[in-house]
């Protein structure tokens, strides 16, 4: 598709501010919405009902588009620009074209690189360009990311650290312990995903990464039906933050309080739209 944005796309930038509804909110910081298909209105409308407040990442320009699409109909919805590391070679030749998505965009992801699923190496050099490309305008325009690690772990704390980015979210870590521990002295947050409660490894992530340093995600309809077979609609939110309160050992009230302030804190959210900037 052709990337390039509109000249009314180049005006608007989203201007961040909390939502006002009341109550505290739950945090999805990490989805797909494009990936549910049919079922988006089932999604949309489980966030609305359960005010889950949504960074609806992006693979690429067109799925960001989409989102943004939505989000002018449901205020719960923050569209995240990026260029998705199984997307990389699709992408590296029109990384340019999409500097005004990433300069209005409130948060800079999907993005990263993935040293796991994706086994073949002839794309890691397209994987590495395009990452380094969007932390280089993560830089230049002060903009938080949304950053996938799988198998990568090592090469995306060193690539964060030379750029000199705002400490990132990190998406659904798996990696080694002695990263974590670096990825957390950097500053990062964690989104604690589907897995929580099944995979003890989500579990030790739970308990090993600090209160404020927690976020929830539920990465698409896909990622829990990888785990357990279930569509993982977005209300999944309110198990995993069962899950960590429990670990924790704090109520489930002061929980979810908790991960909504780290996400305001981390991206002054909510947002509107404005076209006079
Ligand atoms: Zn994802």
């Amino acid at each position: 598709m052709d990337v390039r944005p509109s000249t009314v796309i180049l005006q608007c930038f989203f201007i961040l501010e909390q939502p006002d509804i009341g109550g505290t909110m739950y945090i999805d910081a990490h989805t797909h919405l494009e990936q549910f298909e049919d079922n988006l209105h089932v999604a949309l409308e489980i966030i609305k009902k359960e005010e889950i407040l949504t960074l609806a990442c992006s693979m690429d320009a067109e799925s960001y588009e989409f989102s943004k699409a939505v989000s002018k109909d449901w205020d719960l919805v923050i569209p995240a620009f990026g260029i998705h590391p199984w997307k990389a070679s699709a992408n590296l030749n029109v990384l340019e074209d999409h500097d005004p998505l990433i300069r209005e965009a409130a948060c800079i992801g999907e993005i990263g690189l993935d040293f796991y699923w994706d086994k073949n190496k002839e794309n890691y050099p397209a994987q590495y360009k395009v990452f380094e490309y969007m932390l280089d305008r993560c830089k230049k325009y002060g903009k938080v990311s949304n950053i996938h690690t799988k198998g990568a772990e090592k090469e995306v704390l060193s690539s964060i650290k030379s750029f000199d980015i705002k400490p990132p979210i990190i998406h659904w870590y798996s990696g080694p312990r002695d990263i974590l521990t670096k990825l957390i002295d950097f500053g990062c947050l964690f989104t604690i995903s589907v897995d929580s409660g099944i995979s003890p490894a989500a579990g030790e992530l739970i308990e090993y990464v600090p209160l404020k340093q927690i976020l929830t995600e539920t990465d698409g309809p896909g990622s829990l039906l990888w785990v357990n077979g279930k569509c993982g609609y977005p209300n999944e939110v309110k198990n995993i933050v069962k899950e960590i309160a429990e670990i924790k050992k704090i109520d489930v009230a002061e929980m979810t309080e908790i991960i909504e302030g780290n996400f305001y804190e981390k991206l002054n959210v909510g947002f509107k739209e404005r076209e006079d900037v």
